[in-house]
């Protein structure tokens, strides 16, 4: 058994054990709405539950609520549990759907009817909203508040049949209209919604509230812990009232006891959105490829980018469980994915803008096979060969022409070690003759300079990497950054949409990699020497052409 997990939550749990509540048991769930792609904010929320109750023994469902059927799709439903599977959690046999109870929510609030506590009105969602009042005003109660128990039976059993019209009455709780906390001011438990369910078809055309149907399936389920974001937290009380209003023997499902709710702060993300319907927008107006677009912060789309179910679950634990919302720095997430990487991924030379260099001493037909180390950070790892011959590429900004005077790679007249193999000195630039740009390099190459050879000693200020012309396995490399340029898109004034980063995307359609690339299954994941970490895209890279995306770049190059 790992250690208990330190946090609020983990806490009251425990105070929960020690008195013995809930019989010892603890029942978390985890309730998407399939609205939309899971995202890294769920992915905390994920791991939280879970984590919970694995740390005391306990279980977790997966439940989709799914009570609002205009925006839902089974696309999201199959999604979301893909994501859950991959980030590493098991719901067992515990998969259930909130529209499985539709009936029972009915039946209760038949119940609640013949209690006294709901009743059917006929105000109009405007008139409503304009009843329930202010933070300093009390509400007005309605003229329907007081319709018979009757009345009320009858007119429910007709919305559920279908006898009237979209949005013409709803079904309210009678709580208090003159509760300081405007949710309970007779909120709204049902409404009258022609729309297609993806489960239930055209059963229905009532459909419960949120703030109705989710502490009961809670208790139906027999949810001890019921963890939700803060914004929730005004709405206790009605999660409290729902479950109090009828004894737990009037329940249509026989439940072993009450579930608790407990706020925590729901995480945001430096430079990215987070809600579904901002992440829908991106995806229906064409600013990104898909809900998987490597740059979305869904986990469909971290997983594209290459990220592991490790670094995501590290980094869920690292952000930690508190009571005050907060931003927290991207830089984080990306911390985690290097360190998870750093010990893990092969080492291999990729030239993401080539520039073509001759080494006109070195035999043209010759190919040395130089042995280089697989990871400087684990030997275990071993070492594989890499292809040397006359024509190499290096990188474009290793060579320049004029540089500045701290620039220690390649100049002309001056020399540079390449990687496992020799020092070579740049004899000659040669330049296109009409752009003026430099189309290649002719240099000369130190036989007695060889990596690892006797003679290897001899020291000059840059390395570089390289790969061999002949051997060069082409790809295109797909280079990201943040999705938006201000930190908190969320915050502008005006459209977020217009913080979308332009760069966000950079396409390298002609990098040249060393051929070990050519055994590597897609899905690999790779450290490109002084470049960054980077993954073969396993859905665009086909028998032939490989597409690689940049999970993160290294925050240092190992360049001296
Ligand atoms: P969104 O606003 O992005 O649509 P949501 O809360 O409506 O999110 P749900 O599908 O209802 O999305 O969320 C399922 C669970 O995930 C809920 O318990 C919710 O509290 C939690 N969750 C959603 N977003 C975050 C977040 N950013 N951080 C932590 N937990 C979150
Ligand atoms: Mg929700
Ligand atoms: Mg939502």
């Amino acid at each position: 058994i790992s250690a208990l997990p330190v946090n609020f939550i983990q806490n009251i749990i425990s105070e929960d054990l020690k008195a013995g509540k809930n019989g010892g048991r603890v029942h978390t769930r985890f309730p998407p709405e399939p609205n939309g792609y899971l995202h890294i904010g769920h992915a905390k929320s994920i791991c939280l539950n879970f984590g919970l109750a694995a740390a005391n023994g306990g279980i977790t469902n997966l439940r989709f609520d799914d009570t609002n059927p205009s925006k839902e799709e089974l696309e999201y439903v199959e999604s979301i549990q893909e994501d859950v599977r991959w980030l590493g959690f098991d719901w067992e046999d515990r998969l259930f759907y909130a529209s499985d109870y539709f009936e029972d929510l009915y039946q209760y609030a038949i119940g609640l009817i013949k209690a006294g506590k709901a009743y059917v009105c006929d105000l109009s969602a405007q008139e409503i909203r304009d009843y329930r009042g202010t933070l300093t005003e009390a509400g007005k109660e309605s003229p329907y508040r007081n319709r018979s128990l009757e009345e009320n039976l009858e007119l429910f059993a007709r919305m559920r049949a279908g006898e009237f019209a979209d949005g013409s009455r709803v079904l309210r709780a009678r709580i208090d209209m003159a509760s300081p906390n405007l949710n309970m001011r007779d909120p709204v438990l049902y409404r009258i919604l022609r729309a297609t369910h993806h489960r239930s078809g055209d059963d229905w055309c009532i459909y419960p509230m949120y703030d109705y149907a989710h502490p009961l399936s809670d208790a139906f389920e027999n949810i001890t812990h019921s963890v939700c974001t803060l914004e929730f937290a005004d709405h206790r009380p009605l999660y409290d009232w729902v479950l109090d209003a009828l004894p737990l023997e009037a329940y249509p499902r026989k439940v072993e006891g009450r579930p608790q709710q407990i706020e925590f702060a729901r995480l945001n993300l430096s430079y990215t959105v987070m809600s579904k319907r901002k992440l829908r927008e991106l995806v229906e107006d064409g600013y990104v490829e898909g809900w998987d677009d490597p740059r979305m912060p869904t986990i469909s789309g971290l997983r594209r980018r290459g990220y592991t179910a490790e670094a995501i679950r590290d980094f869920c634990e690292r952000i930690g469980v508190a009571k005050r919302n907060s931003m927290v720095d991207i830089a984080l997430l990306e911390h985690c994915i290097r360190e998870d990487l750093n010990v893990r991924a092969p080492r291999i030379m990729a030239v993401l803008r080539p520039l073509r260099v001759i080494i006109d001493n070195y035999p043209a037909e010759q190919v040395e096979w130089l042995e280089t180390e697989n990871n400087q950070e684990n030997p275990a790892m071993g070492s594989r060969k890499i292809p040397f011959s006359r024509e190499i590429y290096i990188e474009q900004e290793d060579f320049m022409e004029d540089p500045p005077k701290k620039f220690f790679r390649l100049r002309p007249g001056g020399e540079i070690r390449l990687k496992s193999a020799y020092i070579i000195k740049c004899e000659e630039v040669i330049k296109d003759e009409k752009t003026g740009e430099i189309v290649e390099l002719h240099c000369s190459y130190d036989p007695d300079s060889r990596s690892g050879g006797p003679n290897s000693g001899r020291k000059v200020k840059g390395t570089s990497h390289w790969v061999s012309a002949a051997h060069a396995v082409p790809a295109e490399v797909r280079l990201y950054e943040q999705l938006f340029e201000h930190e908190n898109p969320d915050e502008i004034e005006g459209d977020y949409k217009e913080q979308f980063n332009p760069n966000s995307l950079v396409k390298l359609p002609a990098c040249m990699l060393e051929p070990s690339i050519r055994e590597a299954a897609p899905g690999s994941r790779f450290q490109f020497l002084r470049q960054g970490y980077f993954y073969i895209d396993p859905v665009d890279s086909k028998e032939g052409r490989l597409f690689i995306n940049r999970i993160v770049s290294l925050r240092d190059s190992w360049a001296k």
